[in-house]
């Protein structure tokens, strides 16, 4: 989706009039890109008329860079459909909370519960687990071997098979022994029968939980929105999480996720073990579905490309300099093929970010450091965007064995990653939320 999104607006870019014409030709692309990616055909349709009715072209004042504009109406309709309007409910500390857990069936809840109460331990939290699932045989063994693996408490029975008994005893349990945050897990089944709807809300019933949290395969494609449909109807969704997301997952689901159950997404899974889960972001997920890539994900994965205490002390003056760029091109280049890390660049453009033509971006990255090779020093650490000229560029070119025009790109390339490192929040400490979660 990112890849060709960031296409569509890059095809945007070098049309040299942008008139209502390129403007419907564009919105056309990132329709098509939407419905690719699993986004249903009416939340496309929303969002092109959502942009359409933004832009206007001709009511813009002379100057204006109508590029930037359409750019920021397409990232701010998608924030929109991304963002329900209403606040996510979260924990505070030394109230009680409950929070239950429903969704189909391996959609990933038990795995979810026990990453949603680490992640709160880290915050100083004291979380629980209840096991509310007596339809699945081993369930039980499943949530033990979990919490336990966490060192997390936790409640179930073997024996007991009604679950509104398990959950009111678990989160009486755990209210007594002062845990702040109750997770209920609850049971799910193959399809959205009556049954487990029925289940699902004498078990709300029972523990009045503070949260219900709908847990939504990322991968289950066009089928999201009425799967998410379906449990809002029957119970008070607050809050949405997407599984494995490190799979086939496009994107899309998350968007239906909202769309029909309008809650926020709180997280995403990334993968089967505790760790793999990361705090939803509507503006970076934006981002780097523009291809702008992630900015605040990227201060995770940036420390491997190219470490913090490097990278500060040589960005004096705000300049990305072709040397930094060469220097990370090098780290990428020893790091093999990472299509994945590409996107979190900022500013690296879509031709390298290409799901699938990884090989094809690294090829290209080594063409790219083969001409900077025959820059001088000088050029290298220049800071002057008026040295680059035409007699520079050819000898460049020459000294290569490169044709002029890639010359030209990587000079392009180089503009734009550093147009997009200069508005990177350097001056804040390069940490993250996540940094005591590990
Ligand atoms: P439940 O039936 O809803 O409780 O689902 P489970 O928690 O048992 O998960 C079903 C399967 O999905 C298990 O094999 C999990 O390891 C796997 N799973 C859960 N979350 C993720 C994720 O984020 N990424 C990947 N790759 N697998 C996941
Ligand atoms: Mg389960």
């Amino acid at each position: 989706l990112g890849g060709s999104i960031a296409r569509a607006l890059a095809r945007m870019k070098d049309a040299t009039v942008v008139d209502d014409k390129v403007l419907a030709d564009c919105l056309n692309e990132i329709s098509r890109a939407l419905l690719q990616a699993d986004v249903r055909f009416e939340t496309v349709r929303d969002v092109k008329a959502g942009i359409k009715s933004t832009v206007n072209l001709d009511a813009l004042a002379a100057g204006t860079d109508k590029r930037r504009v359409i750019h920021t109406a397409v990232a701010g309709e998608l924030c929109r459909m991304l963002d329900p309007g209403k606040p996510a409910f979260t924990p505070s500390k030394g109230k009680p909370n409950v929070v239950m857990f429903v969704g189909l069936q391996g959609s990933g809840k038990t795995t979810t519960c026990t990453k949603y109460a680490d992640y709160y331990r880290w915050k100083g939290f004291s979380p629980a687990l209840v096991c509310a699932d007596t339809f699945q045989a081993d369930a039980f063994d499943q949530l033990k071997q979990n919490a336990a693996k966490a060192k997390i408490p936790f409640y179930g029975s073997y024996i007991e098979s009604d679950p509104m008994k398990i959950a009111i005893e678990g989160v009486d349990k755990f209210r007594k022994e002062k845990c702040d945050l109750i997770i209920v897990d609850t049971s799910g089944r193959h399809k959205q029968e009556a049954a487990l709807f029925e289940q699902m809300l004498q078990v709300s019933e029972a523990t009045k939980p503070n949260l219900v949290i709908f847990v939504m395969d990322g991968s289950i494609g066009q089928a999201a929105f009425d799967q998410a449909q379906a449990f809002k109807q029957s119970a008070s969704i607050g809050s949405v999480i997407i599984t494995k997301m490190d799979g086939h997952a496009k994107g899309g689901g998350a968007l239906s996720a909202v769309a029909a159950t309008r809650s926020p997404v709180i997280f995403i899974g990334t993968g089967e073990h505790i760790p793999n889960f990361e705090v939803f972001d509507v503006k970076p997920f934006v981002s780097r579905l523009l291809g702008m890539g992630d900015l605040s994900g990227l201060m995770d994965k940036i420390q491997d490309v190219m470490p913090a205490d490097e990278v500060l002390p040589k960005l004096t003056k705000g300049a990305f300099t072709l040397r930094l760029l060469y220097e990370m091109f090098q780290n990428l280049q020893n790091m093999g093929p990472l299509g994945q890390l590409f996107s979190m660049i900022p500013g690296l453009s879509a031709q390298f970010i290409e799901k699938g033509k990884e090989k094809e971006g690294q090829a290209k990255i080594k063409r790219y450091m083969t001409i900077m090779d025959s820059m001088t020093e000088k050029e290298l650490d220049n800071t002057n965007p008026k040295l680059m000229n035409k007699s520079r560029i050819n000898r460049i070119a020459r000294g290569s064995g490169r044709p002029v025009k890639e010359v030209v790109d990587v000079l392009e390339e180089h503009k734009r990653i550093a147009k997009m490192w200069s508005k990177l929040p350097f001056r804040r400490p390069l940490t993250n939320n996540r940094d005591s979660f590990k």
